[in-house]
């Protein structure tokens, strides 16, 4: 696995992807989807000029960012029990995965103990799937509206895990959704909440994401290969 060489190419889509569609490379982020991967990986990466990763689960997250050497920025992207906020703070830069309003208040909590403030994202269950975590699209509004007043966390946009389809396609009209989401709470004008972030689009699906709107892809197997 040539982790030097895949990044290369994922940037070169990312920017030809840009160019097709009127936006500004600048404005899309590549987070490198780390997890179930060594730290030597993480090493390559960062040693090719990657500088922002995600994880998905606590403990590994937290591991990897205690052994890793290169300056990364992380990103916390997976299911998040409110029990285990207490080890990512002060690591990561942003959560991507708040649901729920009980999880967002714990890290509001633990970021107040070091009157520190966390980047966070609300994650959407567009497909209301069983499987996936996030809050419904009826009642985003709600909790947007609940966590804005939090003082250690600042909603930055939302993140997004679309139904699997084979075919990216099938997958750009969640995207729209999430972006028609993120312009009606914009539209709030709710103090303490910025819309500016879209987390969406993975390997299979980023290009697609990306013409939707996405400012923040989450790249896995395309850069470390299969897990
Ligand atoms: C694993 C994971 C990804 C990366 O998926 P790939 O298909 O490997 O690119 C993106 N987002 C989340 C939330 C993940 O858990």
């Amino acid at each position: 696995m040539d982790i030097a060489a895949n990044i290369t190419a994922i940037r070169e889509r990312i920017s030809v992807i840009c160019n097709s569609c009127g936006r500004d490379p600048g404005q899309v982020r590549l987070v490198a989807v780390s997890k179930k991967k060594p730290t030597a990986d993480i090493e390559a990466a960062i040693a090719a000029g990657q500088p922002v990763f995600g994880e998905s689960y606590v403990q590994e997250c937290v591991a990897k960012i205690d052994a890793v050497q290169g300056a990364a920025e992380w990103h916390f992207i997976g299911a998040l029990q409110s029990n285990k906020v207490k080890y990512l703070r002060g690591k990561v830069a942003m959560i991507h995965s708040v649901d729920r309003l009980s999880l967002a208040k714990e890290i509001d909590r633990q970021w107040g103990k070091h009157k520190d403030c966390v980047d966070i994202l609300i994650q959407i269950n567009l497909g209301e799937e069983a499987s996936k975590a996030g809050t419904t699209l009826a009642q985003a509004v709600e909790l947007v509206r609940q966590v804005a007043p939090l003082r250690h966390v600042r909603i930055r946009g939302l993140m997004a895990l679309p139904p699997w389809y084979d075919d990216p396609e099938h997958v750009r009209p969640y995207f729209r959704q999430l972006k028609q989401l993120a312009e009606q709470i914009a539209a709030l004008d709710l103090p303490n909440v910025s819309m500016q972030e879209l987390s969406m689009g993975m390997s299979h699906d980023f290009e697609v994401a990306i013409e939707e709107g996405a400012t923040l892809v989450r790249v896995g197997t395309a850069i470390f290969g299969a897990r």
